[in-house]
């Protein structure tokens, strides 16, 4: 590939290599009957993804009695944060509306945005077997799969899954509570708190020195050589996608029980951070089923890690990484330490999508430490990411040229911006005092 002819036909391409914070408008954006067209998931397989989280809410709640609250069902506040947002507002964000927290960060059982995408495609790969070997049959309680015998019987099938540590967090917990043998294959980003609370579980945690790409690599090599085994596919997986896009219908019922209406002249803003795009992809895939054109959805990624930015700008996905640019792909938010997008998901929010910001990797840790200061709310780093989105939506020329195109600009102060805090609450308190000494040098 010629990155020169790229560049000339991009020069967004020439900022982004040399590590410069962007805000890039997707010039594809498109009203959502549109950006349906060609898309195989539809709203109908949300609803289906749904149902068969509710189906498994006894089984949650019988493993997980953190969940009794919810049912079995692992959902997340959804919190205004008022106090931050005077806090950016006095740094010149200029940010009119309301600013709110989706709290991912907190969810029950795995403490990251992973929890609604992972643990949903481990359910749904039990029910396949459980169904197909007469091990459950339709209709019957699901409580059933904490049984003794359910677990010797998912003890003969194993799990591979590469990760930067979240989605392995997340694989890892539900898998060996369904009694899988379980295998995380970690990329050198992953952080050591991570590995030792997998093995503390009885996971089979492989190190790698390479980077994520490397991992999933050798995670999927190993569990093709295994018949009995199952690869979750972070990059291509369409039941992750739908486990995360859940996530907008009981983000819609937590509008409504506060309150807050979306529709033309009350515009949602959502900024979700981007690894690989399938958390953000699927988030975006659902919250366009259930708000269409008035919700306005934007990532965030580290400026040596933005490759969904990459894939999509160029059309080039998964045919193009950070380093082909010559960008490092090493980024604090381990989260987001991906250097090549899924196609998959380029391809399915192309016109979906309504832009993305990079950010330089010290202003996470201010975020971090902000909204500590203003809400007493701790995030890990690569979850406050997304804080860049509202801090700069007012106040850069691009995308407040958006506003106006869409005529947005007069309809902000009755408008709702959500950060999607994407992880946090397993942090270990010693890994918490680390990130506080950052944000003070930061
Ligand atoms: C995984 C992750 C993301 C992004 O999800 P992708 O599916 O990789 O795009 C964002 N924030 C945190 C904390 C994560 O762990």
């Amino acid at each position: 590939m010629n990155i020169e002819q790229l560049e000339q036909a991009h020069p967004i391409l020439r900022e982004m290599a040399r590590g410069q914070e962007v805000t890039w408008i997707n010039p594809d954006l498109a009203d959502v009957e549109t950006a349906m067209r060609g898309v195989t998931l539809s709203a109908d397989d949300v609803e289906q993804a749904e149902q068969r989280l509710q189906r498994f809410a006894p089984f949650i709640r019988a493993s997980f009695p953190e969940t009794a609250a919810t049912g079995g069902l692992i959902e997340s506040p959804l919190r205004a944060i008022p106090a931050m947002q005077a806090a950016l507002n006095r740094e010149g964000c200029g940010l009119r509306g309301r600013l709110m927290l989706k709290m991912d960060s907190h969810l029950a059982v795995a403490g990251s945005v992973k929890a609604r995408g992972g643990i949903y495609e481990i359910l749904k790969y039990a029910e396949d077997l459980a169904l197909s070997h007469g091990k459950i049959t339709p209709g019957e309680s699901y409580e059933r799969f904490a049984a003794p015998d359910m677990k010797r019987f998912f003890s003969d099938y194993s799990v591979h899954v590469g990760s930067t540590g979240n989605l392995g967090l997340s694989i890892g917990i539900i898998s060996a509570a369904l009694g899988f043998r379980v295998n995380v294959h970690m990329s050198a980003d992953a952080k050591q708190w991570k590995k030792d609370l997998l093995r503390a579980r009885g996971v089979n945690v492989i190190e790698y020195t390479g980077d994520y790409g490397r991992a999933v690599q050798e995670g999927r090599a190993l569990a093709q050589r295994d018949p009995e085994s199952y690869f979750v596919d972070d990059e291509n997986s369409q039941n992750l996608f739908l486990g995360y896009a859940v996530a907008a219908g009981r983000l819609r019922r937590q509008m409504e029980e506060q309150n807050i209406a979306v529709d033309r002249d009350h515009p949602l803003f959502v900024y979700i951070p981007c690894g690989v795009g399938g958390a953000p992809g699927g988030i975006t895939f659902g919250l366009k089923q259930i708000y269409g054109d008035h919700v306005h959805v934007f990532f965030e990624e580290p400026t040596q890690a933005c490759c969904m930015a990459l894939g999509m700008i160029t059309g080039l996905h998964n045919d193009i990484c950070v380093q082909d640019i010559g960008l490092t792909g090493r980024t604090e938010a381990d989260g987001l330490a991906v250097g090549r997008p899924s196609r998959f998901v380029g391809k399915t929010i192309r016109q979906m999508l309504a832009g993305e910001f990079t950010v330089r990797d010290e202003k996470l840790y201010h975020y971090m430490k902000e909204l500590m200061d203003t809400e007493d709310i701790f995030i890990e780093p690569s979850s406050c990411a997304a804080f860049e989105g509202p801090a700069r939506l007012c106040r850069d020329a691009a995308s407040r040229a958006f506003l106006d195109r869409m005529e947005l600009t007069g309809r902000l102060d009755a408008g709702t911006h959500i950060v999607w805090a994407t992880g946090g609450s397993l942090v270990p308190e010693a890994v918490r005092q680390e990130y506080r000494q950052k944000a003070q040098q930061a």
